[in-house]
């Protein structure tokens, strides 16, 4: 991960409309212009929330925005995603196991794909950075959202980008929690994001995102009320 920007720095974000995403984006304005923020519909259970989101987040910021389809994706979704399967809480923590969770929960290639269309546009549009949620929670469990999986693509883009631009990931050593403690020191419009697996209208509150993002809200009250 590079650190060092000048005043030609510029961003295309991955924006799903959730937590990461949204807190992502929020820290990458301080750094630089965003040029386009990327919303990708593949088929998605939670589509019509995620663009309602997505697209309301981008606008509180005055981002430009496009939604990308990958109707090939929905394919490879497992059950819990594409809808085909409902899911309770119950079910959810029937399996304990917590690779078999992430098994039913994993698009495979997922920030792969995404991260090389945000680096196709970041280059045509003259983007030096490609941004996404990745954090210490998530990376965790899901192998794409560490920071050797950045390093890694960092590696890759300096040979498939002309312009070898790189990953900007600017709450990749957060957690959820800190990620809420941030969001609320810089307002960033906790309202607007949907961070549920569900097609809504409201979060489901049972998922294994909302159980994550339930968490870490809980821990900023409980913090905030002790600093009282
Ligand atoms: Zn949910």
């Amino acid at each position: 991960m590079s650190d060092s920007f000048n005043d030609a720095s510029s961003a295309v974000i991955l924006l799903s409309g959730g937590l990461d995403s949204t807190v992502a984006l929020a820290k990458t304005l301080e750094q630089m212009p965003v040029s386009l923020a990327l919303m990708v519909d593949y088929g998605q259970r939670a589509l019509a929330p995620e663009l309602r989101a997505s697209k309301a987040i981008a606008q509180h910021y005055n981002v430009a925005y496009k939604m990308i389809e990958l109707p090939w994706l929905a394919e490879c979704l497992p059950k819990a995603l594409d809808g085909a399967q409902p899911q309770t809480q119950e079910d959810w923590n029937s399996t304990q196991d917590p690779i078999a969770n992430t098994h039913r929960v994993w698009v495979p290639n997922r920030n792969g794909v995404f991260l090389n269309i945000a680096a196709s546009f970041a280059e045509a549009l003259g983007a030096s950075h490609i941004v996404f949620g990745a954090n210490a929670t998530e990376g965790e469990t899901f192998p794409d959202n560490s920071v050797a999986f950045i390093e890694a693509l960092n590696q890759s883009l300096s040979y498939s980008t002309l312009s070898k631009l790189q990953v900007l990931a600017p709450v990749a050593t957060l957690t959820k929690a800190q990620m809420v403690t941030y969001a609320r020191a810089h307002n960033v419009p906790l309202h607007l994001i949907w961070s549920c697996y569900e097609a809504g209208p409201e979060p489901c509150h049972q998922c294994p995102s909302c159980q994550l993002l339930g968490a870490a809200l809980a821990t900023y009250t409980e913090t905030s009320a002790c600093s009282r």
